[in-house]
């Protein structure tokens, strides 16, 4: 039994992110649109020692199992996390965070003029030019968006 599960209790349904970036926890949570006001329990850790990346976050949600757009969401500001959806106190599924090259749909542009932005049908398309720091650039107008941008937007 390592330290950290000693520290943060086990939950009987839902979901445990793991592997967060030391210190990014809060963003997960912002990116995944939870207020505090939707009556679960979540239990966020917060720069405890890890030994594979020296520290890290975790953030547990009880109650609910993340769809795979949420899961591609995470990946976005926690490109290593881990995620166990969690049924009767035992792991149910894995699920990988992997970035994809182009995210569509997600991320608005930022630039106010871009096509995606106008009354067109068209959704945003950025290529991932750098993980982390994260560095996405729009695919029609060339505009560069960072982290900050992305999670202003959430
Ligand atoms: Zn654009």
């Amino acid at each position: 039994m390592c330290e950290v599960n000693l520290r943060v209790l086990k939950i009987k349904d839902g979901t445990v992110i793991d592997h967060v970036n030391g210190g990014y926890a809060l963003d997960v949570i912002k990116i995944l649109g939870i207020t505090g006001k939707e009556k679960r329990v979540i239990t966020i850790a917060i720069n405890v020692s890890s030994k594979q990346f020296g520290i890290k976050d975790i953030v547990k949600i009880e109650g609910r199992a993340l769809n795979s757009d949420e899961v591609n969401k995470i990946a976005l500001v926690a490109p290593h996390a881990s995620i166990n959806i969690i049924r009767n106190y035992a792991v149910a599924e894995k699920l990988a965070v992997k970035l994809p090259q182009t995210i569509t749909g997600i991320v608005k542009c930022v630039n106010p003029v871009c096509i995606t932005n106008s009354d067109e049908p068209i959704s945003s398309n950025f290529s991932v030019e750098s993980v982390e720091p994260l560095i996405l650039k729009c695919h029609y107008c060339g505009c560069v968006l960072e982290k900050s941008d992305l999670l202003a937007q959430m």
